[in-house]
Parts: C-alpha cells; sequence; structure tokens
C-alpha cells in the first residue's frame, strides 16, 4: 500500500451533509485504484454547531487542522445565523491563520453542460481565477463612527502587503506557465487609488521576472464584461480577494451553474494544510432532498489530490466528471433529473471501470 493522507472532513450546513459524502466516495474509489489511502476525521463544525455550542468550531479548531495533511470542506451557513456575526468567519479565520493565501478558482465548461452563453465551447471557456485570499476588502477593518446621530458613519479599511500581492502574483506568474503563459490582472487602480495602485505596482514587477509570460491589466468592469461576451481571452486571472469572490460566482454561472465550481484555498509552501471546498454556499433551500449538485465538491477533491502530488488520480476524478456530463447525468440546476447520489455514484463507476 502507497501513502497515508489525513483529511479532515468538514460538512458544514445544508447541502454539506449530502454533498461532501459523494466527494468522499470518489476519493475512496480513486485512492483504492491508485494505492493510496485516506485517512479521513469528520469534524461536525458550522452554523449547526454555533447553534448548539455558540460557535462555529471550538476555540482550539485551527490547532486540531494543523495534525492534517488537507482539509475537505462543504460550506458553513444558516439562514438562521447571522451572516455578520463574527464567528460566521469559520472559513475566513481558516484561510488567514493557516496561511492559505491562494483561493484557486477554475473555470471550464464540461462536456454534456449548456453555457448561458450561446456561442461558446468548451475551447472557449477554460480558466483559472487566483483570488487573494488573506488580505485586501476582507480584512474586516473597519468601525461604524457615530451611530447615536441620525447619520451615521461606516468605514471599512482595505489592506494589501508587498509580501501579500508578490506571493499571489508569483503563484499566478508559475502556474501561467503550465497553461497558455498568460496572466491577467483585475484591478480597479484607477478609483482605489492607493491599495490597488500600489498592488498593480506589484504585479508589474514580478510580471517582469517572467518575460516568457504575457501579462495584462483590466479593470473589473471590463472584465466582468468580458466573462460574458469573450472569455476566451483569460487564461489566469490574479486578483484582489473581494474582486475574486464575486468574479468566481460569474465563473460559476458561464460554466452552467453555481454547483459546478471546485476550488482550493491553498498554502503553497505546504507550512499548514489547505481546505478544499465548493465555490458555492450551504444552499439551505434545496438542502435535504438529495437534488443537490456534486460535482463542485467533487471537483474540489480532484484540485485536493493534485495538491498532494496524486495527478493521476486528479486527473482520473476529472475525466469521470466528464464521462458523466457527457452522457447527460445531471442535476436539476443544470435541467437534468439525475439525484446528487446519482451523479456521484456514475462518476465512481467510471473510475473502476477505466
Ligand atoms: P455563501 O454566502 O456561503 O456564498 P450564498 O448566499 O452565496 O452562500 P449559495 O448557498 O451559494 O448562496 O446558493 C446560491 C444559489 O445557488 C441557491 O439558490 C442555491 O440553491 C444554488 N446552489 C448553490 N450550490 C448548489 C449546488 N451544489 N447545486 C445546486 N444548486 C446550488
Ligand atoms: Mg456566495
Amino acid at each position: 500500500m502507497g501513502k497515508t493522507y489525513k483529511i479532515a472532513v468538514v460538512k458544514g450546513d445544508g447541502i454539506g451533509s449530502e454533498i461532501v459524502p459523494a466527494g468522499v466516495s470518489v476519493l475512496e474509489a480513486v485512492a483504492a485504484k491508485h494505492n493510496f489511502s485516506l485517512d479521513t476525521t469528520d469534524f461536525s463544525w458550522g452554523a449547526g454547531h454555533y447553534l448548539k455550542h455558540g460557535e462555529f468550531m471550538p476555540s482550539d479548531g485551527i490547532e486540531q487542522l494543523k495534525a492534517f495533511d488537507a482539509i475537505y470542506f462543504g460550506a458553513v451557513g444558516l439562514p438562521a445565523v447571522d451572516d455578520t456575526l463574527p464567528a460566521r468567519d469559520y472559513t475566513f479565520k481558516v484561510r488567514t491563520q493557516l496561511e492559505q493565501y491562494v483561493n484557486y478558482r477554475p473555470v471550464k465548461l464540461f462536456s454534456g453542460v449548456k453555457s448561458p452563453l450561446r456561442d461558446k465551447t468548451e475551447k472557449d471557456i477554460d480558466f483559472v481565477i487566483l483570488r487573494e485570499n488573506n488580505e485586501g476588502e476582507f480584512v474586516q477593518n473597519g468601525k461604524i463612527l457615530y451611530p447615536d446621530t441620525p447619520n451615521g458613519v461606516a468605514v471599512d479599511t482595505s489592506m494589501v502587503t508587498r509580501l501579500g500581492v508578490e506571493r499571489i502574483a508569483h503563484y499566478a506568474f508559475k502556474l501561467a506557465r503550465k497553461r497558455r503563459k498568460h496572466v491577467t490582472n483585475v484591478t480597479k487602480s484607477n478609483t482605489l487609488i492607493y491599495t490597488l495602485g500600489f498592488w498593480d505596482k506589484v504585479i508589474a514587477e514580478v510580471a517582469e521576472q517572467y518575460p516568457d509570460v504575457t501579462y495584462t491589466k483590466m479593470y473589473i468592469d471590463n472584465a466582468s464584461a468580458s466573462f460574458v461576451l469573450k472569455p476566451e481571452v483569460f487564461d489566469v486571472i490574479v486578483t484582489t480577494n473581494m474582486m475574486g469572490d464575486i468574479l468566481s460566482d460569474l465563473g460559476g454561472a458561464i460554466m452552467g451553474s453555481l454547483g459546478l465550481g471546485g476550488s482550493g484555498n491553498i498554502n503553497p509552501e505546504n507550512n499548514f494544510p489547505s481546505m478544499f471546498e465548493p465555490i458555492h454556499g450551504s444552499a439551505p433551500d434545496i438542502a435535504g432532498q438529495n437534488i443537490a449538485n456534486p460535482i463542485g465538491q467533487i471537483w474540489s477533491a480532484a484540485i485536493m489530490l493534485e495538491h498532494l502530488g496524486e495527478s493521476e488520480a486528479a486527473q482520473d476524478i476529472l475525466a469521470g466528471i466528464e464521462h458523466t456530463t457527457a452522457k447527460g447525468n445531471l442535476t436539476k440546476d443544470l435541467k437534468g433529473n439525475a439525484t446528487t447520489s446519482e451523479v456521484a455514484e456514475s462518476v465512481v463507476a467510471f473510475i473502476k471501470a477505466n
């Protein structure tokens, strides 16, 4: 038997308890075939945990996670739990404290899935969004000033550091070298002149160290329109925390459904475990019905295996997904009538048979 990977499994809330087990079944199938094993430990953290215990995860939760090779995560959040609670930030805490500074979010069109962009085919939609994951607009440094006055005033301060920009930029250019050698910096430095002006300056400096990679700067407004009109211009996108968050839902939409997007919160140096999760949330509106699309969660398993160095197993999962969608085995969000479990079983069957 080959290696054993210790995986923390956090199903979270809503559809997490349906799609995470679907993903784990795929992981087990591919591990058996590729001669490695998974030692999984379940953690029942999230908004459900908060309702019972007053916290999303125990205070030593981050320390517990450090003992693992990777974290396989569903989503957290329930309508009954206020989104603005500081405790809501299970994901923010894990991403920052485990220095998962790259949020890797691929966008591609699977065969058999129709993009809402009617003229676009699989060759037009195939790029990666790299979202800076530790700083920017989401550092939660702000304040409500004078709340008792008739005209309240509130401020949020965005934060960009040289270290933070350099490291995501290097990741982007290195990734582009393995792809079509084109990095697009999506920014809004024409109006956020301080933080994003600095962001652009540092990215341009890093770009000079990769003369073999084409470097383009594009404003977020133009980039949003280009996602819809000409997604083929993108290869690797590097962008800030909030802009990446918004653009990846748009990326999910042009793939055909938010339920398709997988992602990795990556610590490239491997000094802490990385975390793999779908780009969507816990979708409480469709939970408990076995109709959620598990592909984003399954794709996240492939991204996790790629990160752990099990490339062939990762490719096998992607081939299983392609085979499943090509056959028209689609969930309701893609106008099909397959269940969550049927889609997962189809991916597992393909892996076992090939
Ligand atoms: P978060 O704040 O955690 O990102 P959200 O408010 O953006 O959550 P989601 O949970 O992502 O919301 O859901 C947005 C919409 O997409 C919902 O209508 C939901 O049902 C749908 N959706 C999300 N994930 C899936 C999925 N895997 N399969 C089918 N539909 C999904
Ligand atoms: Mg969302």
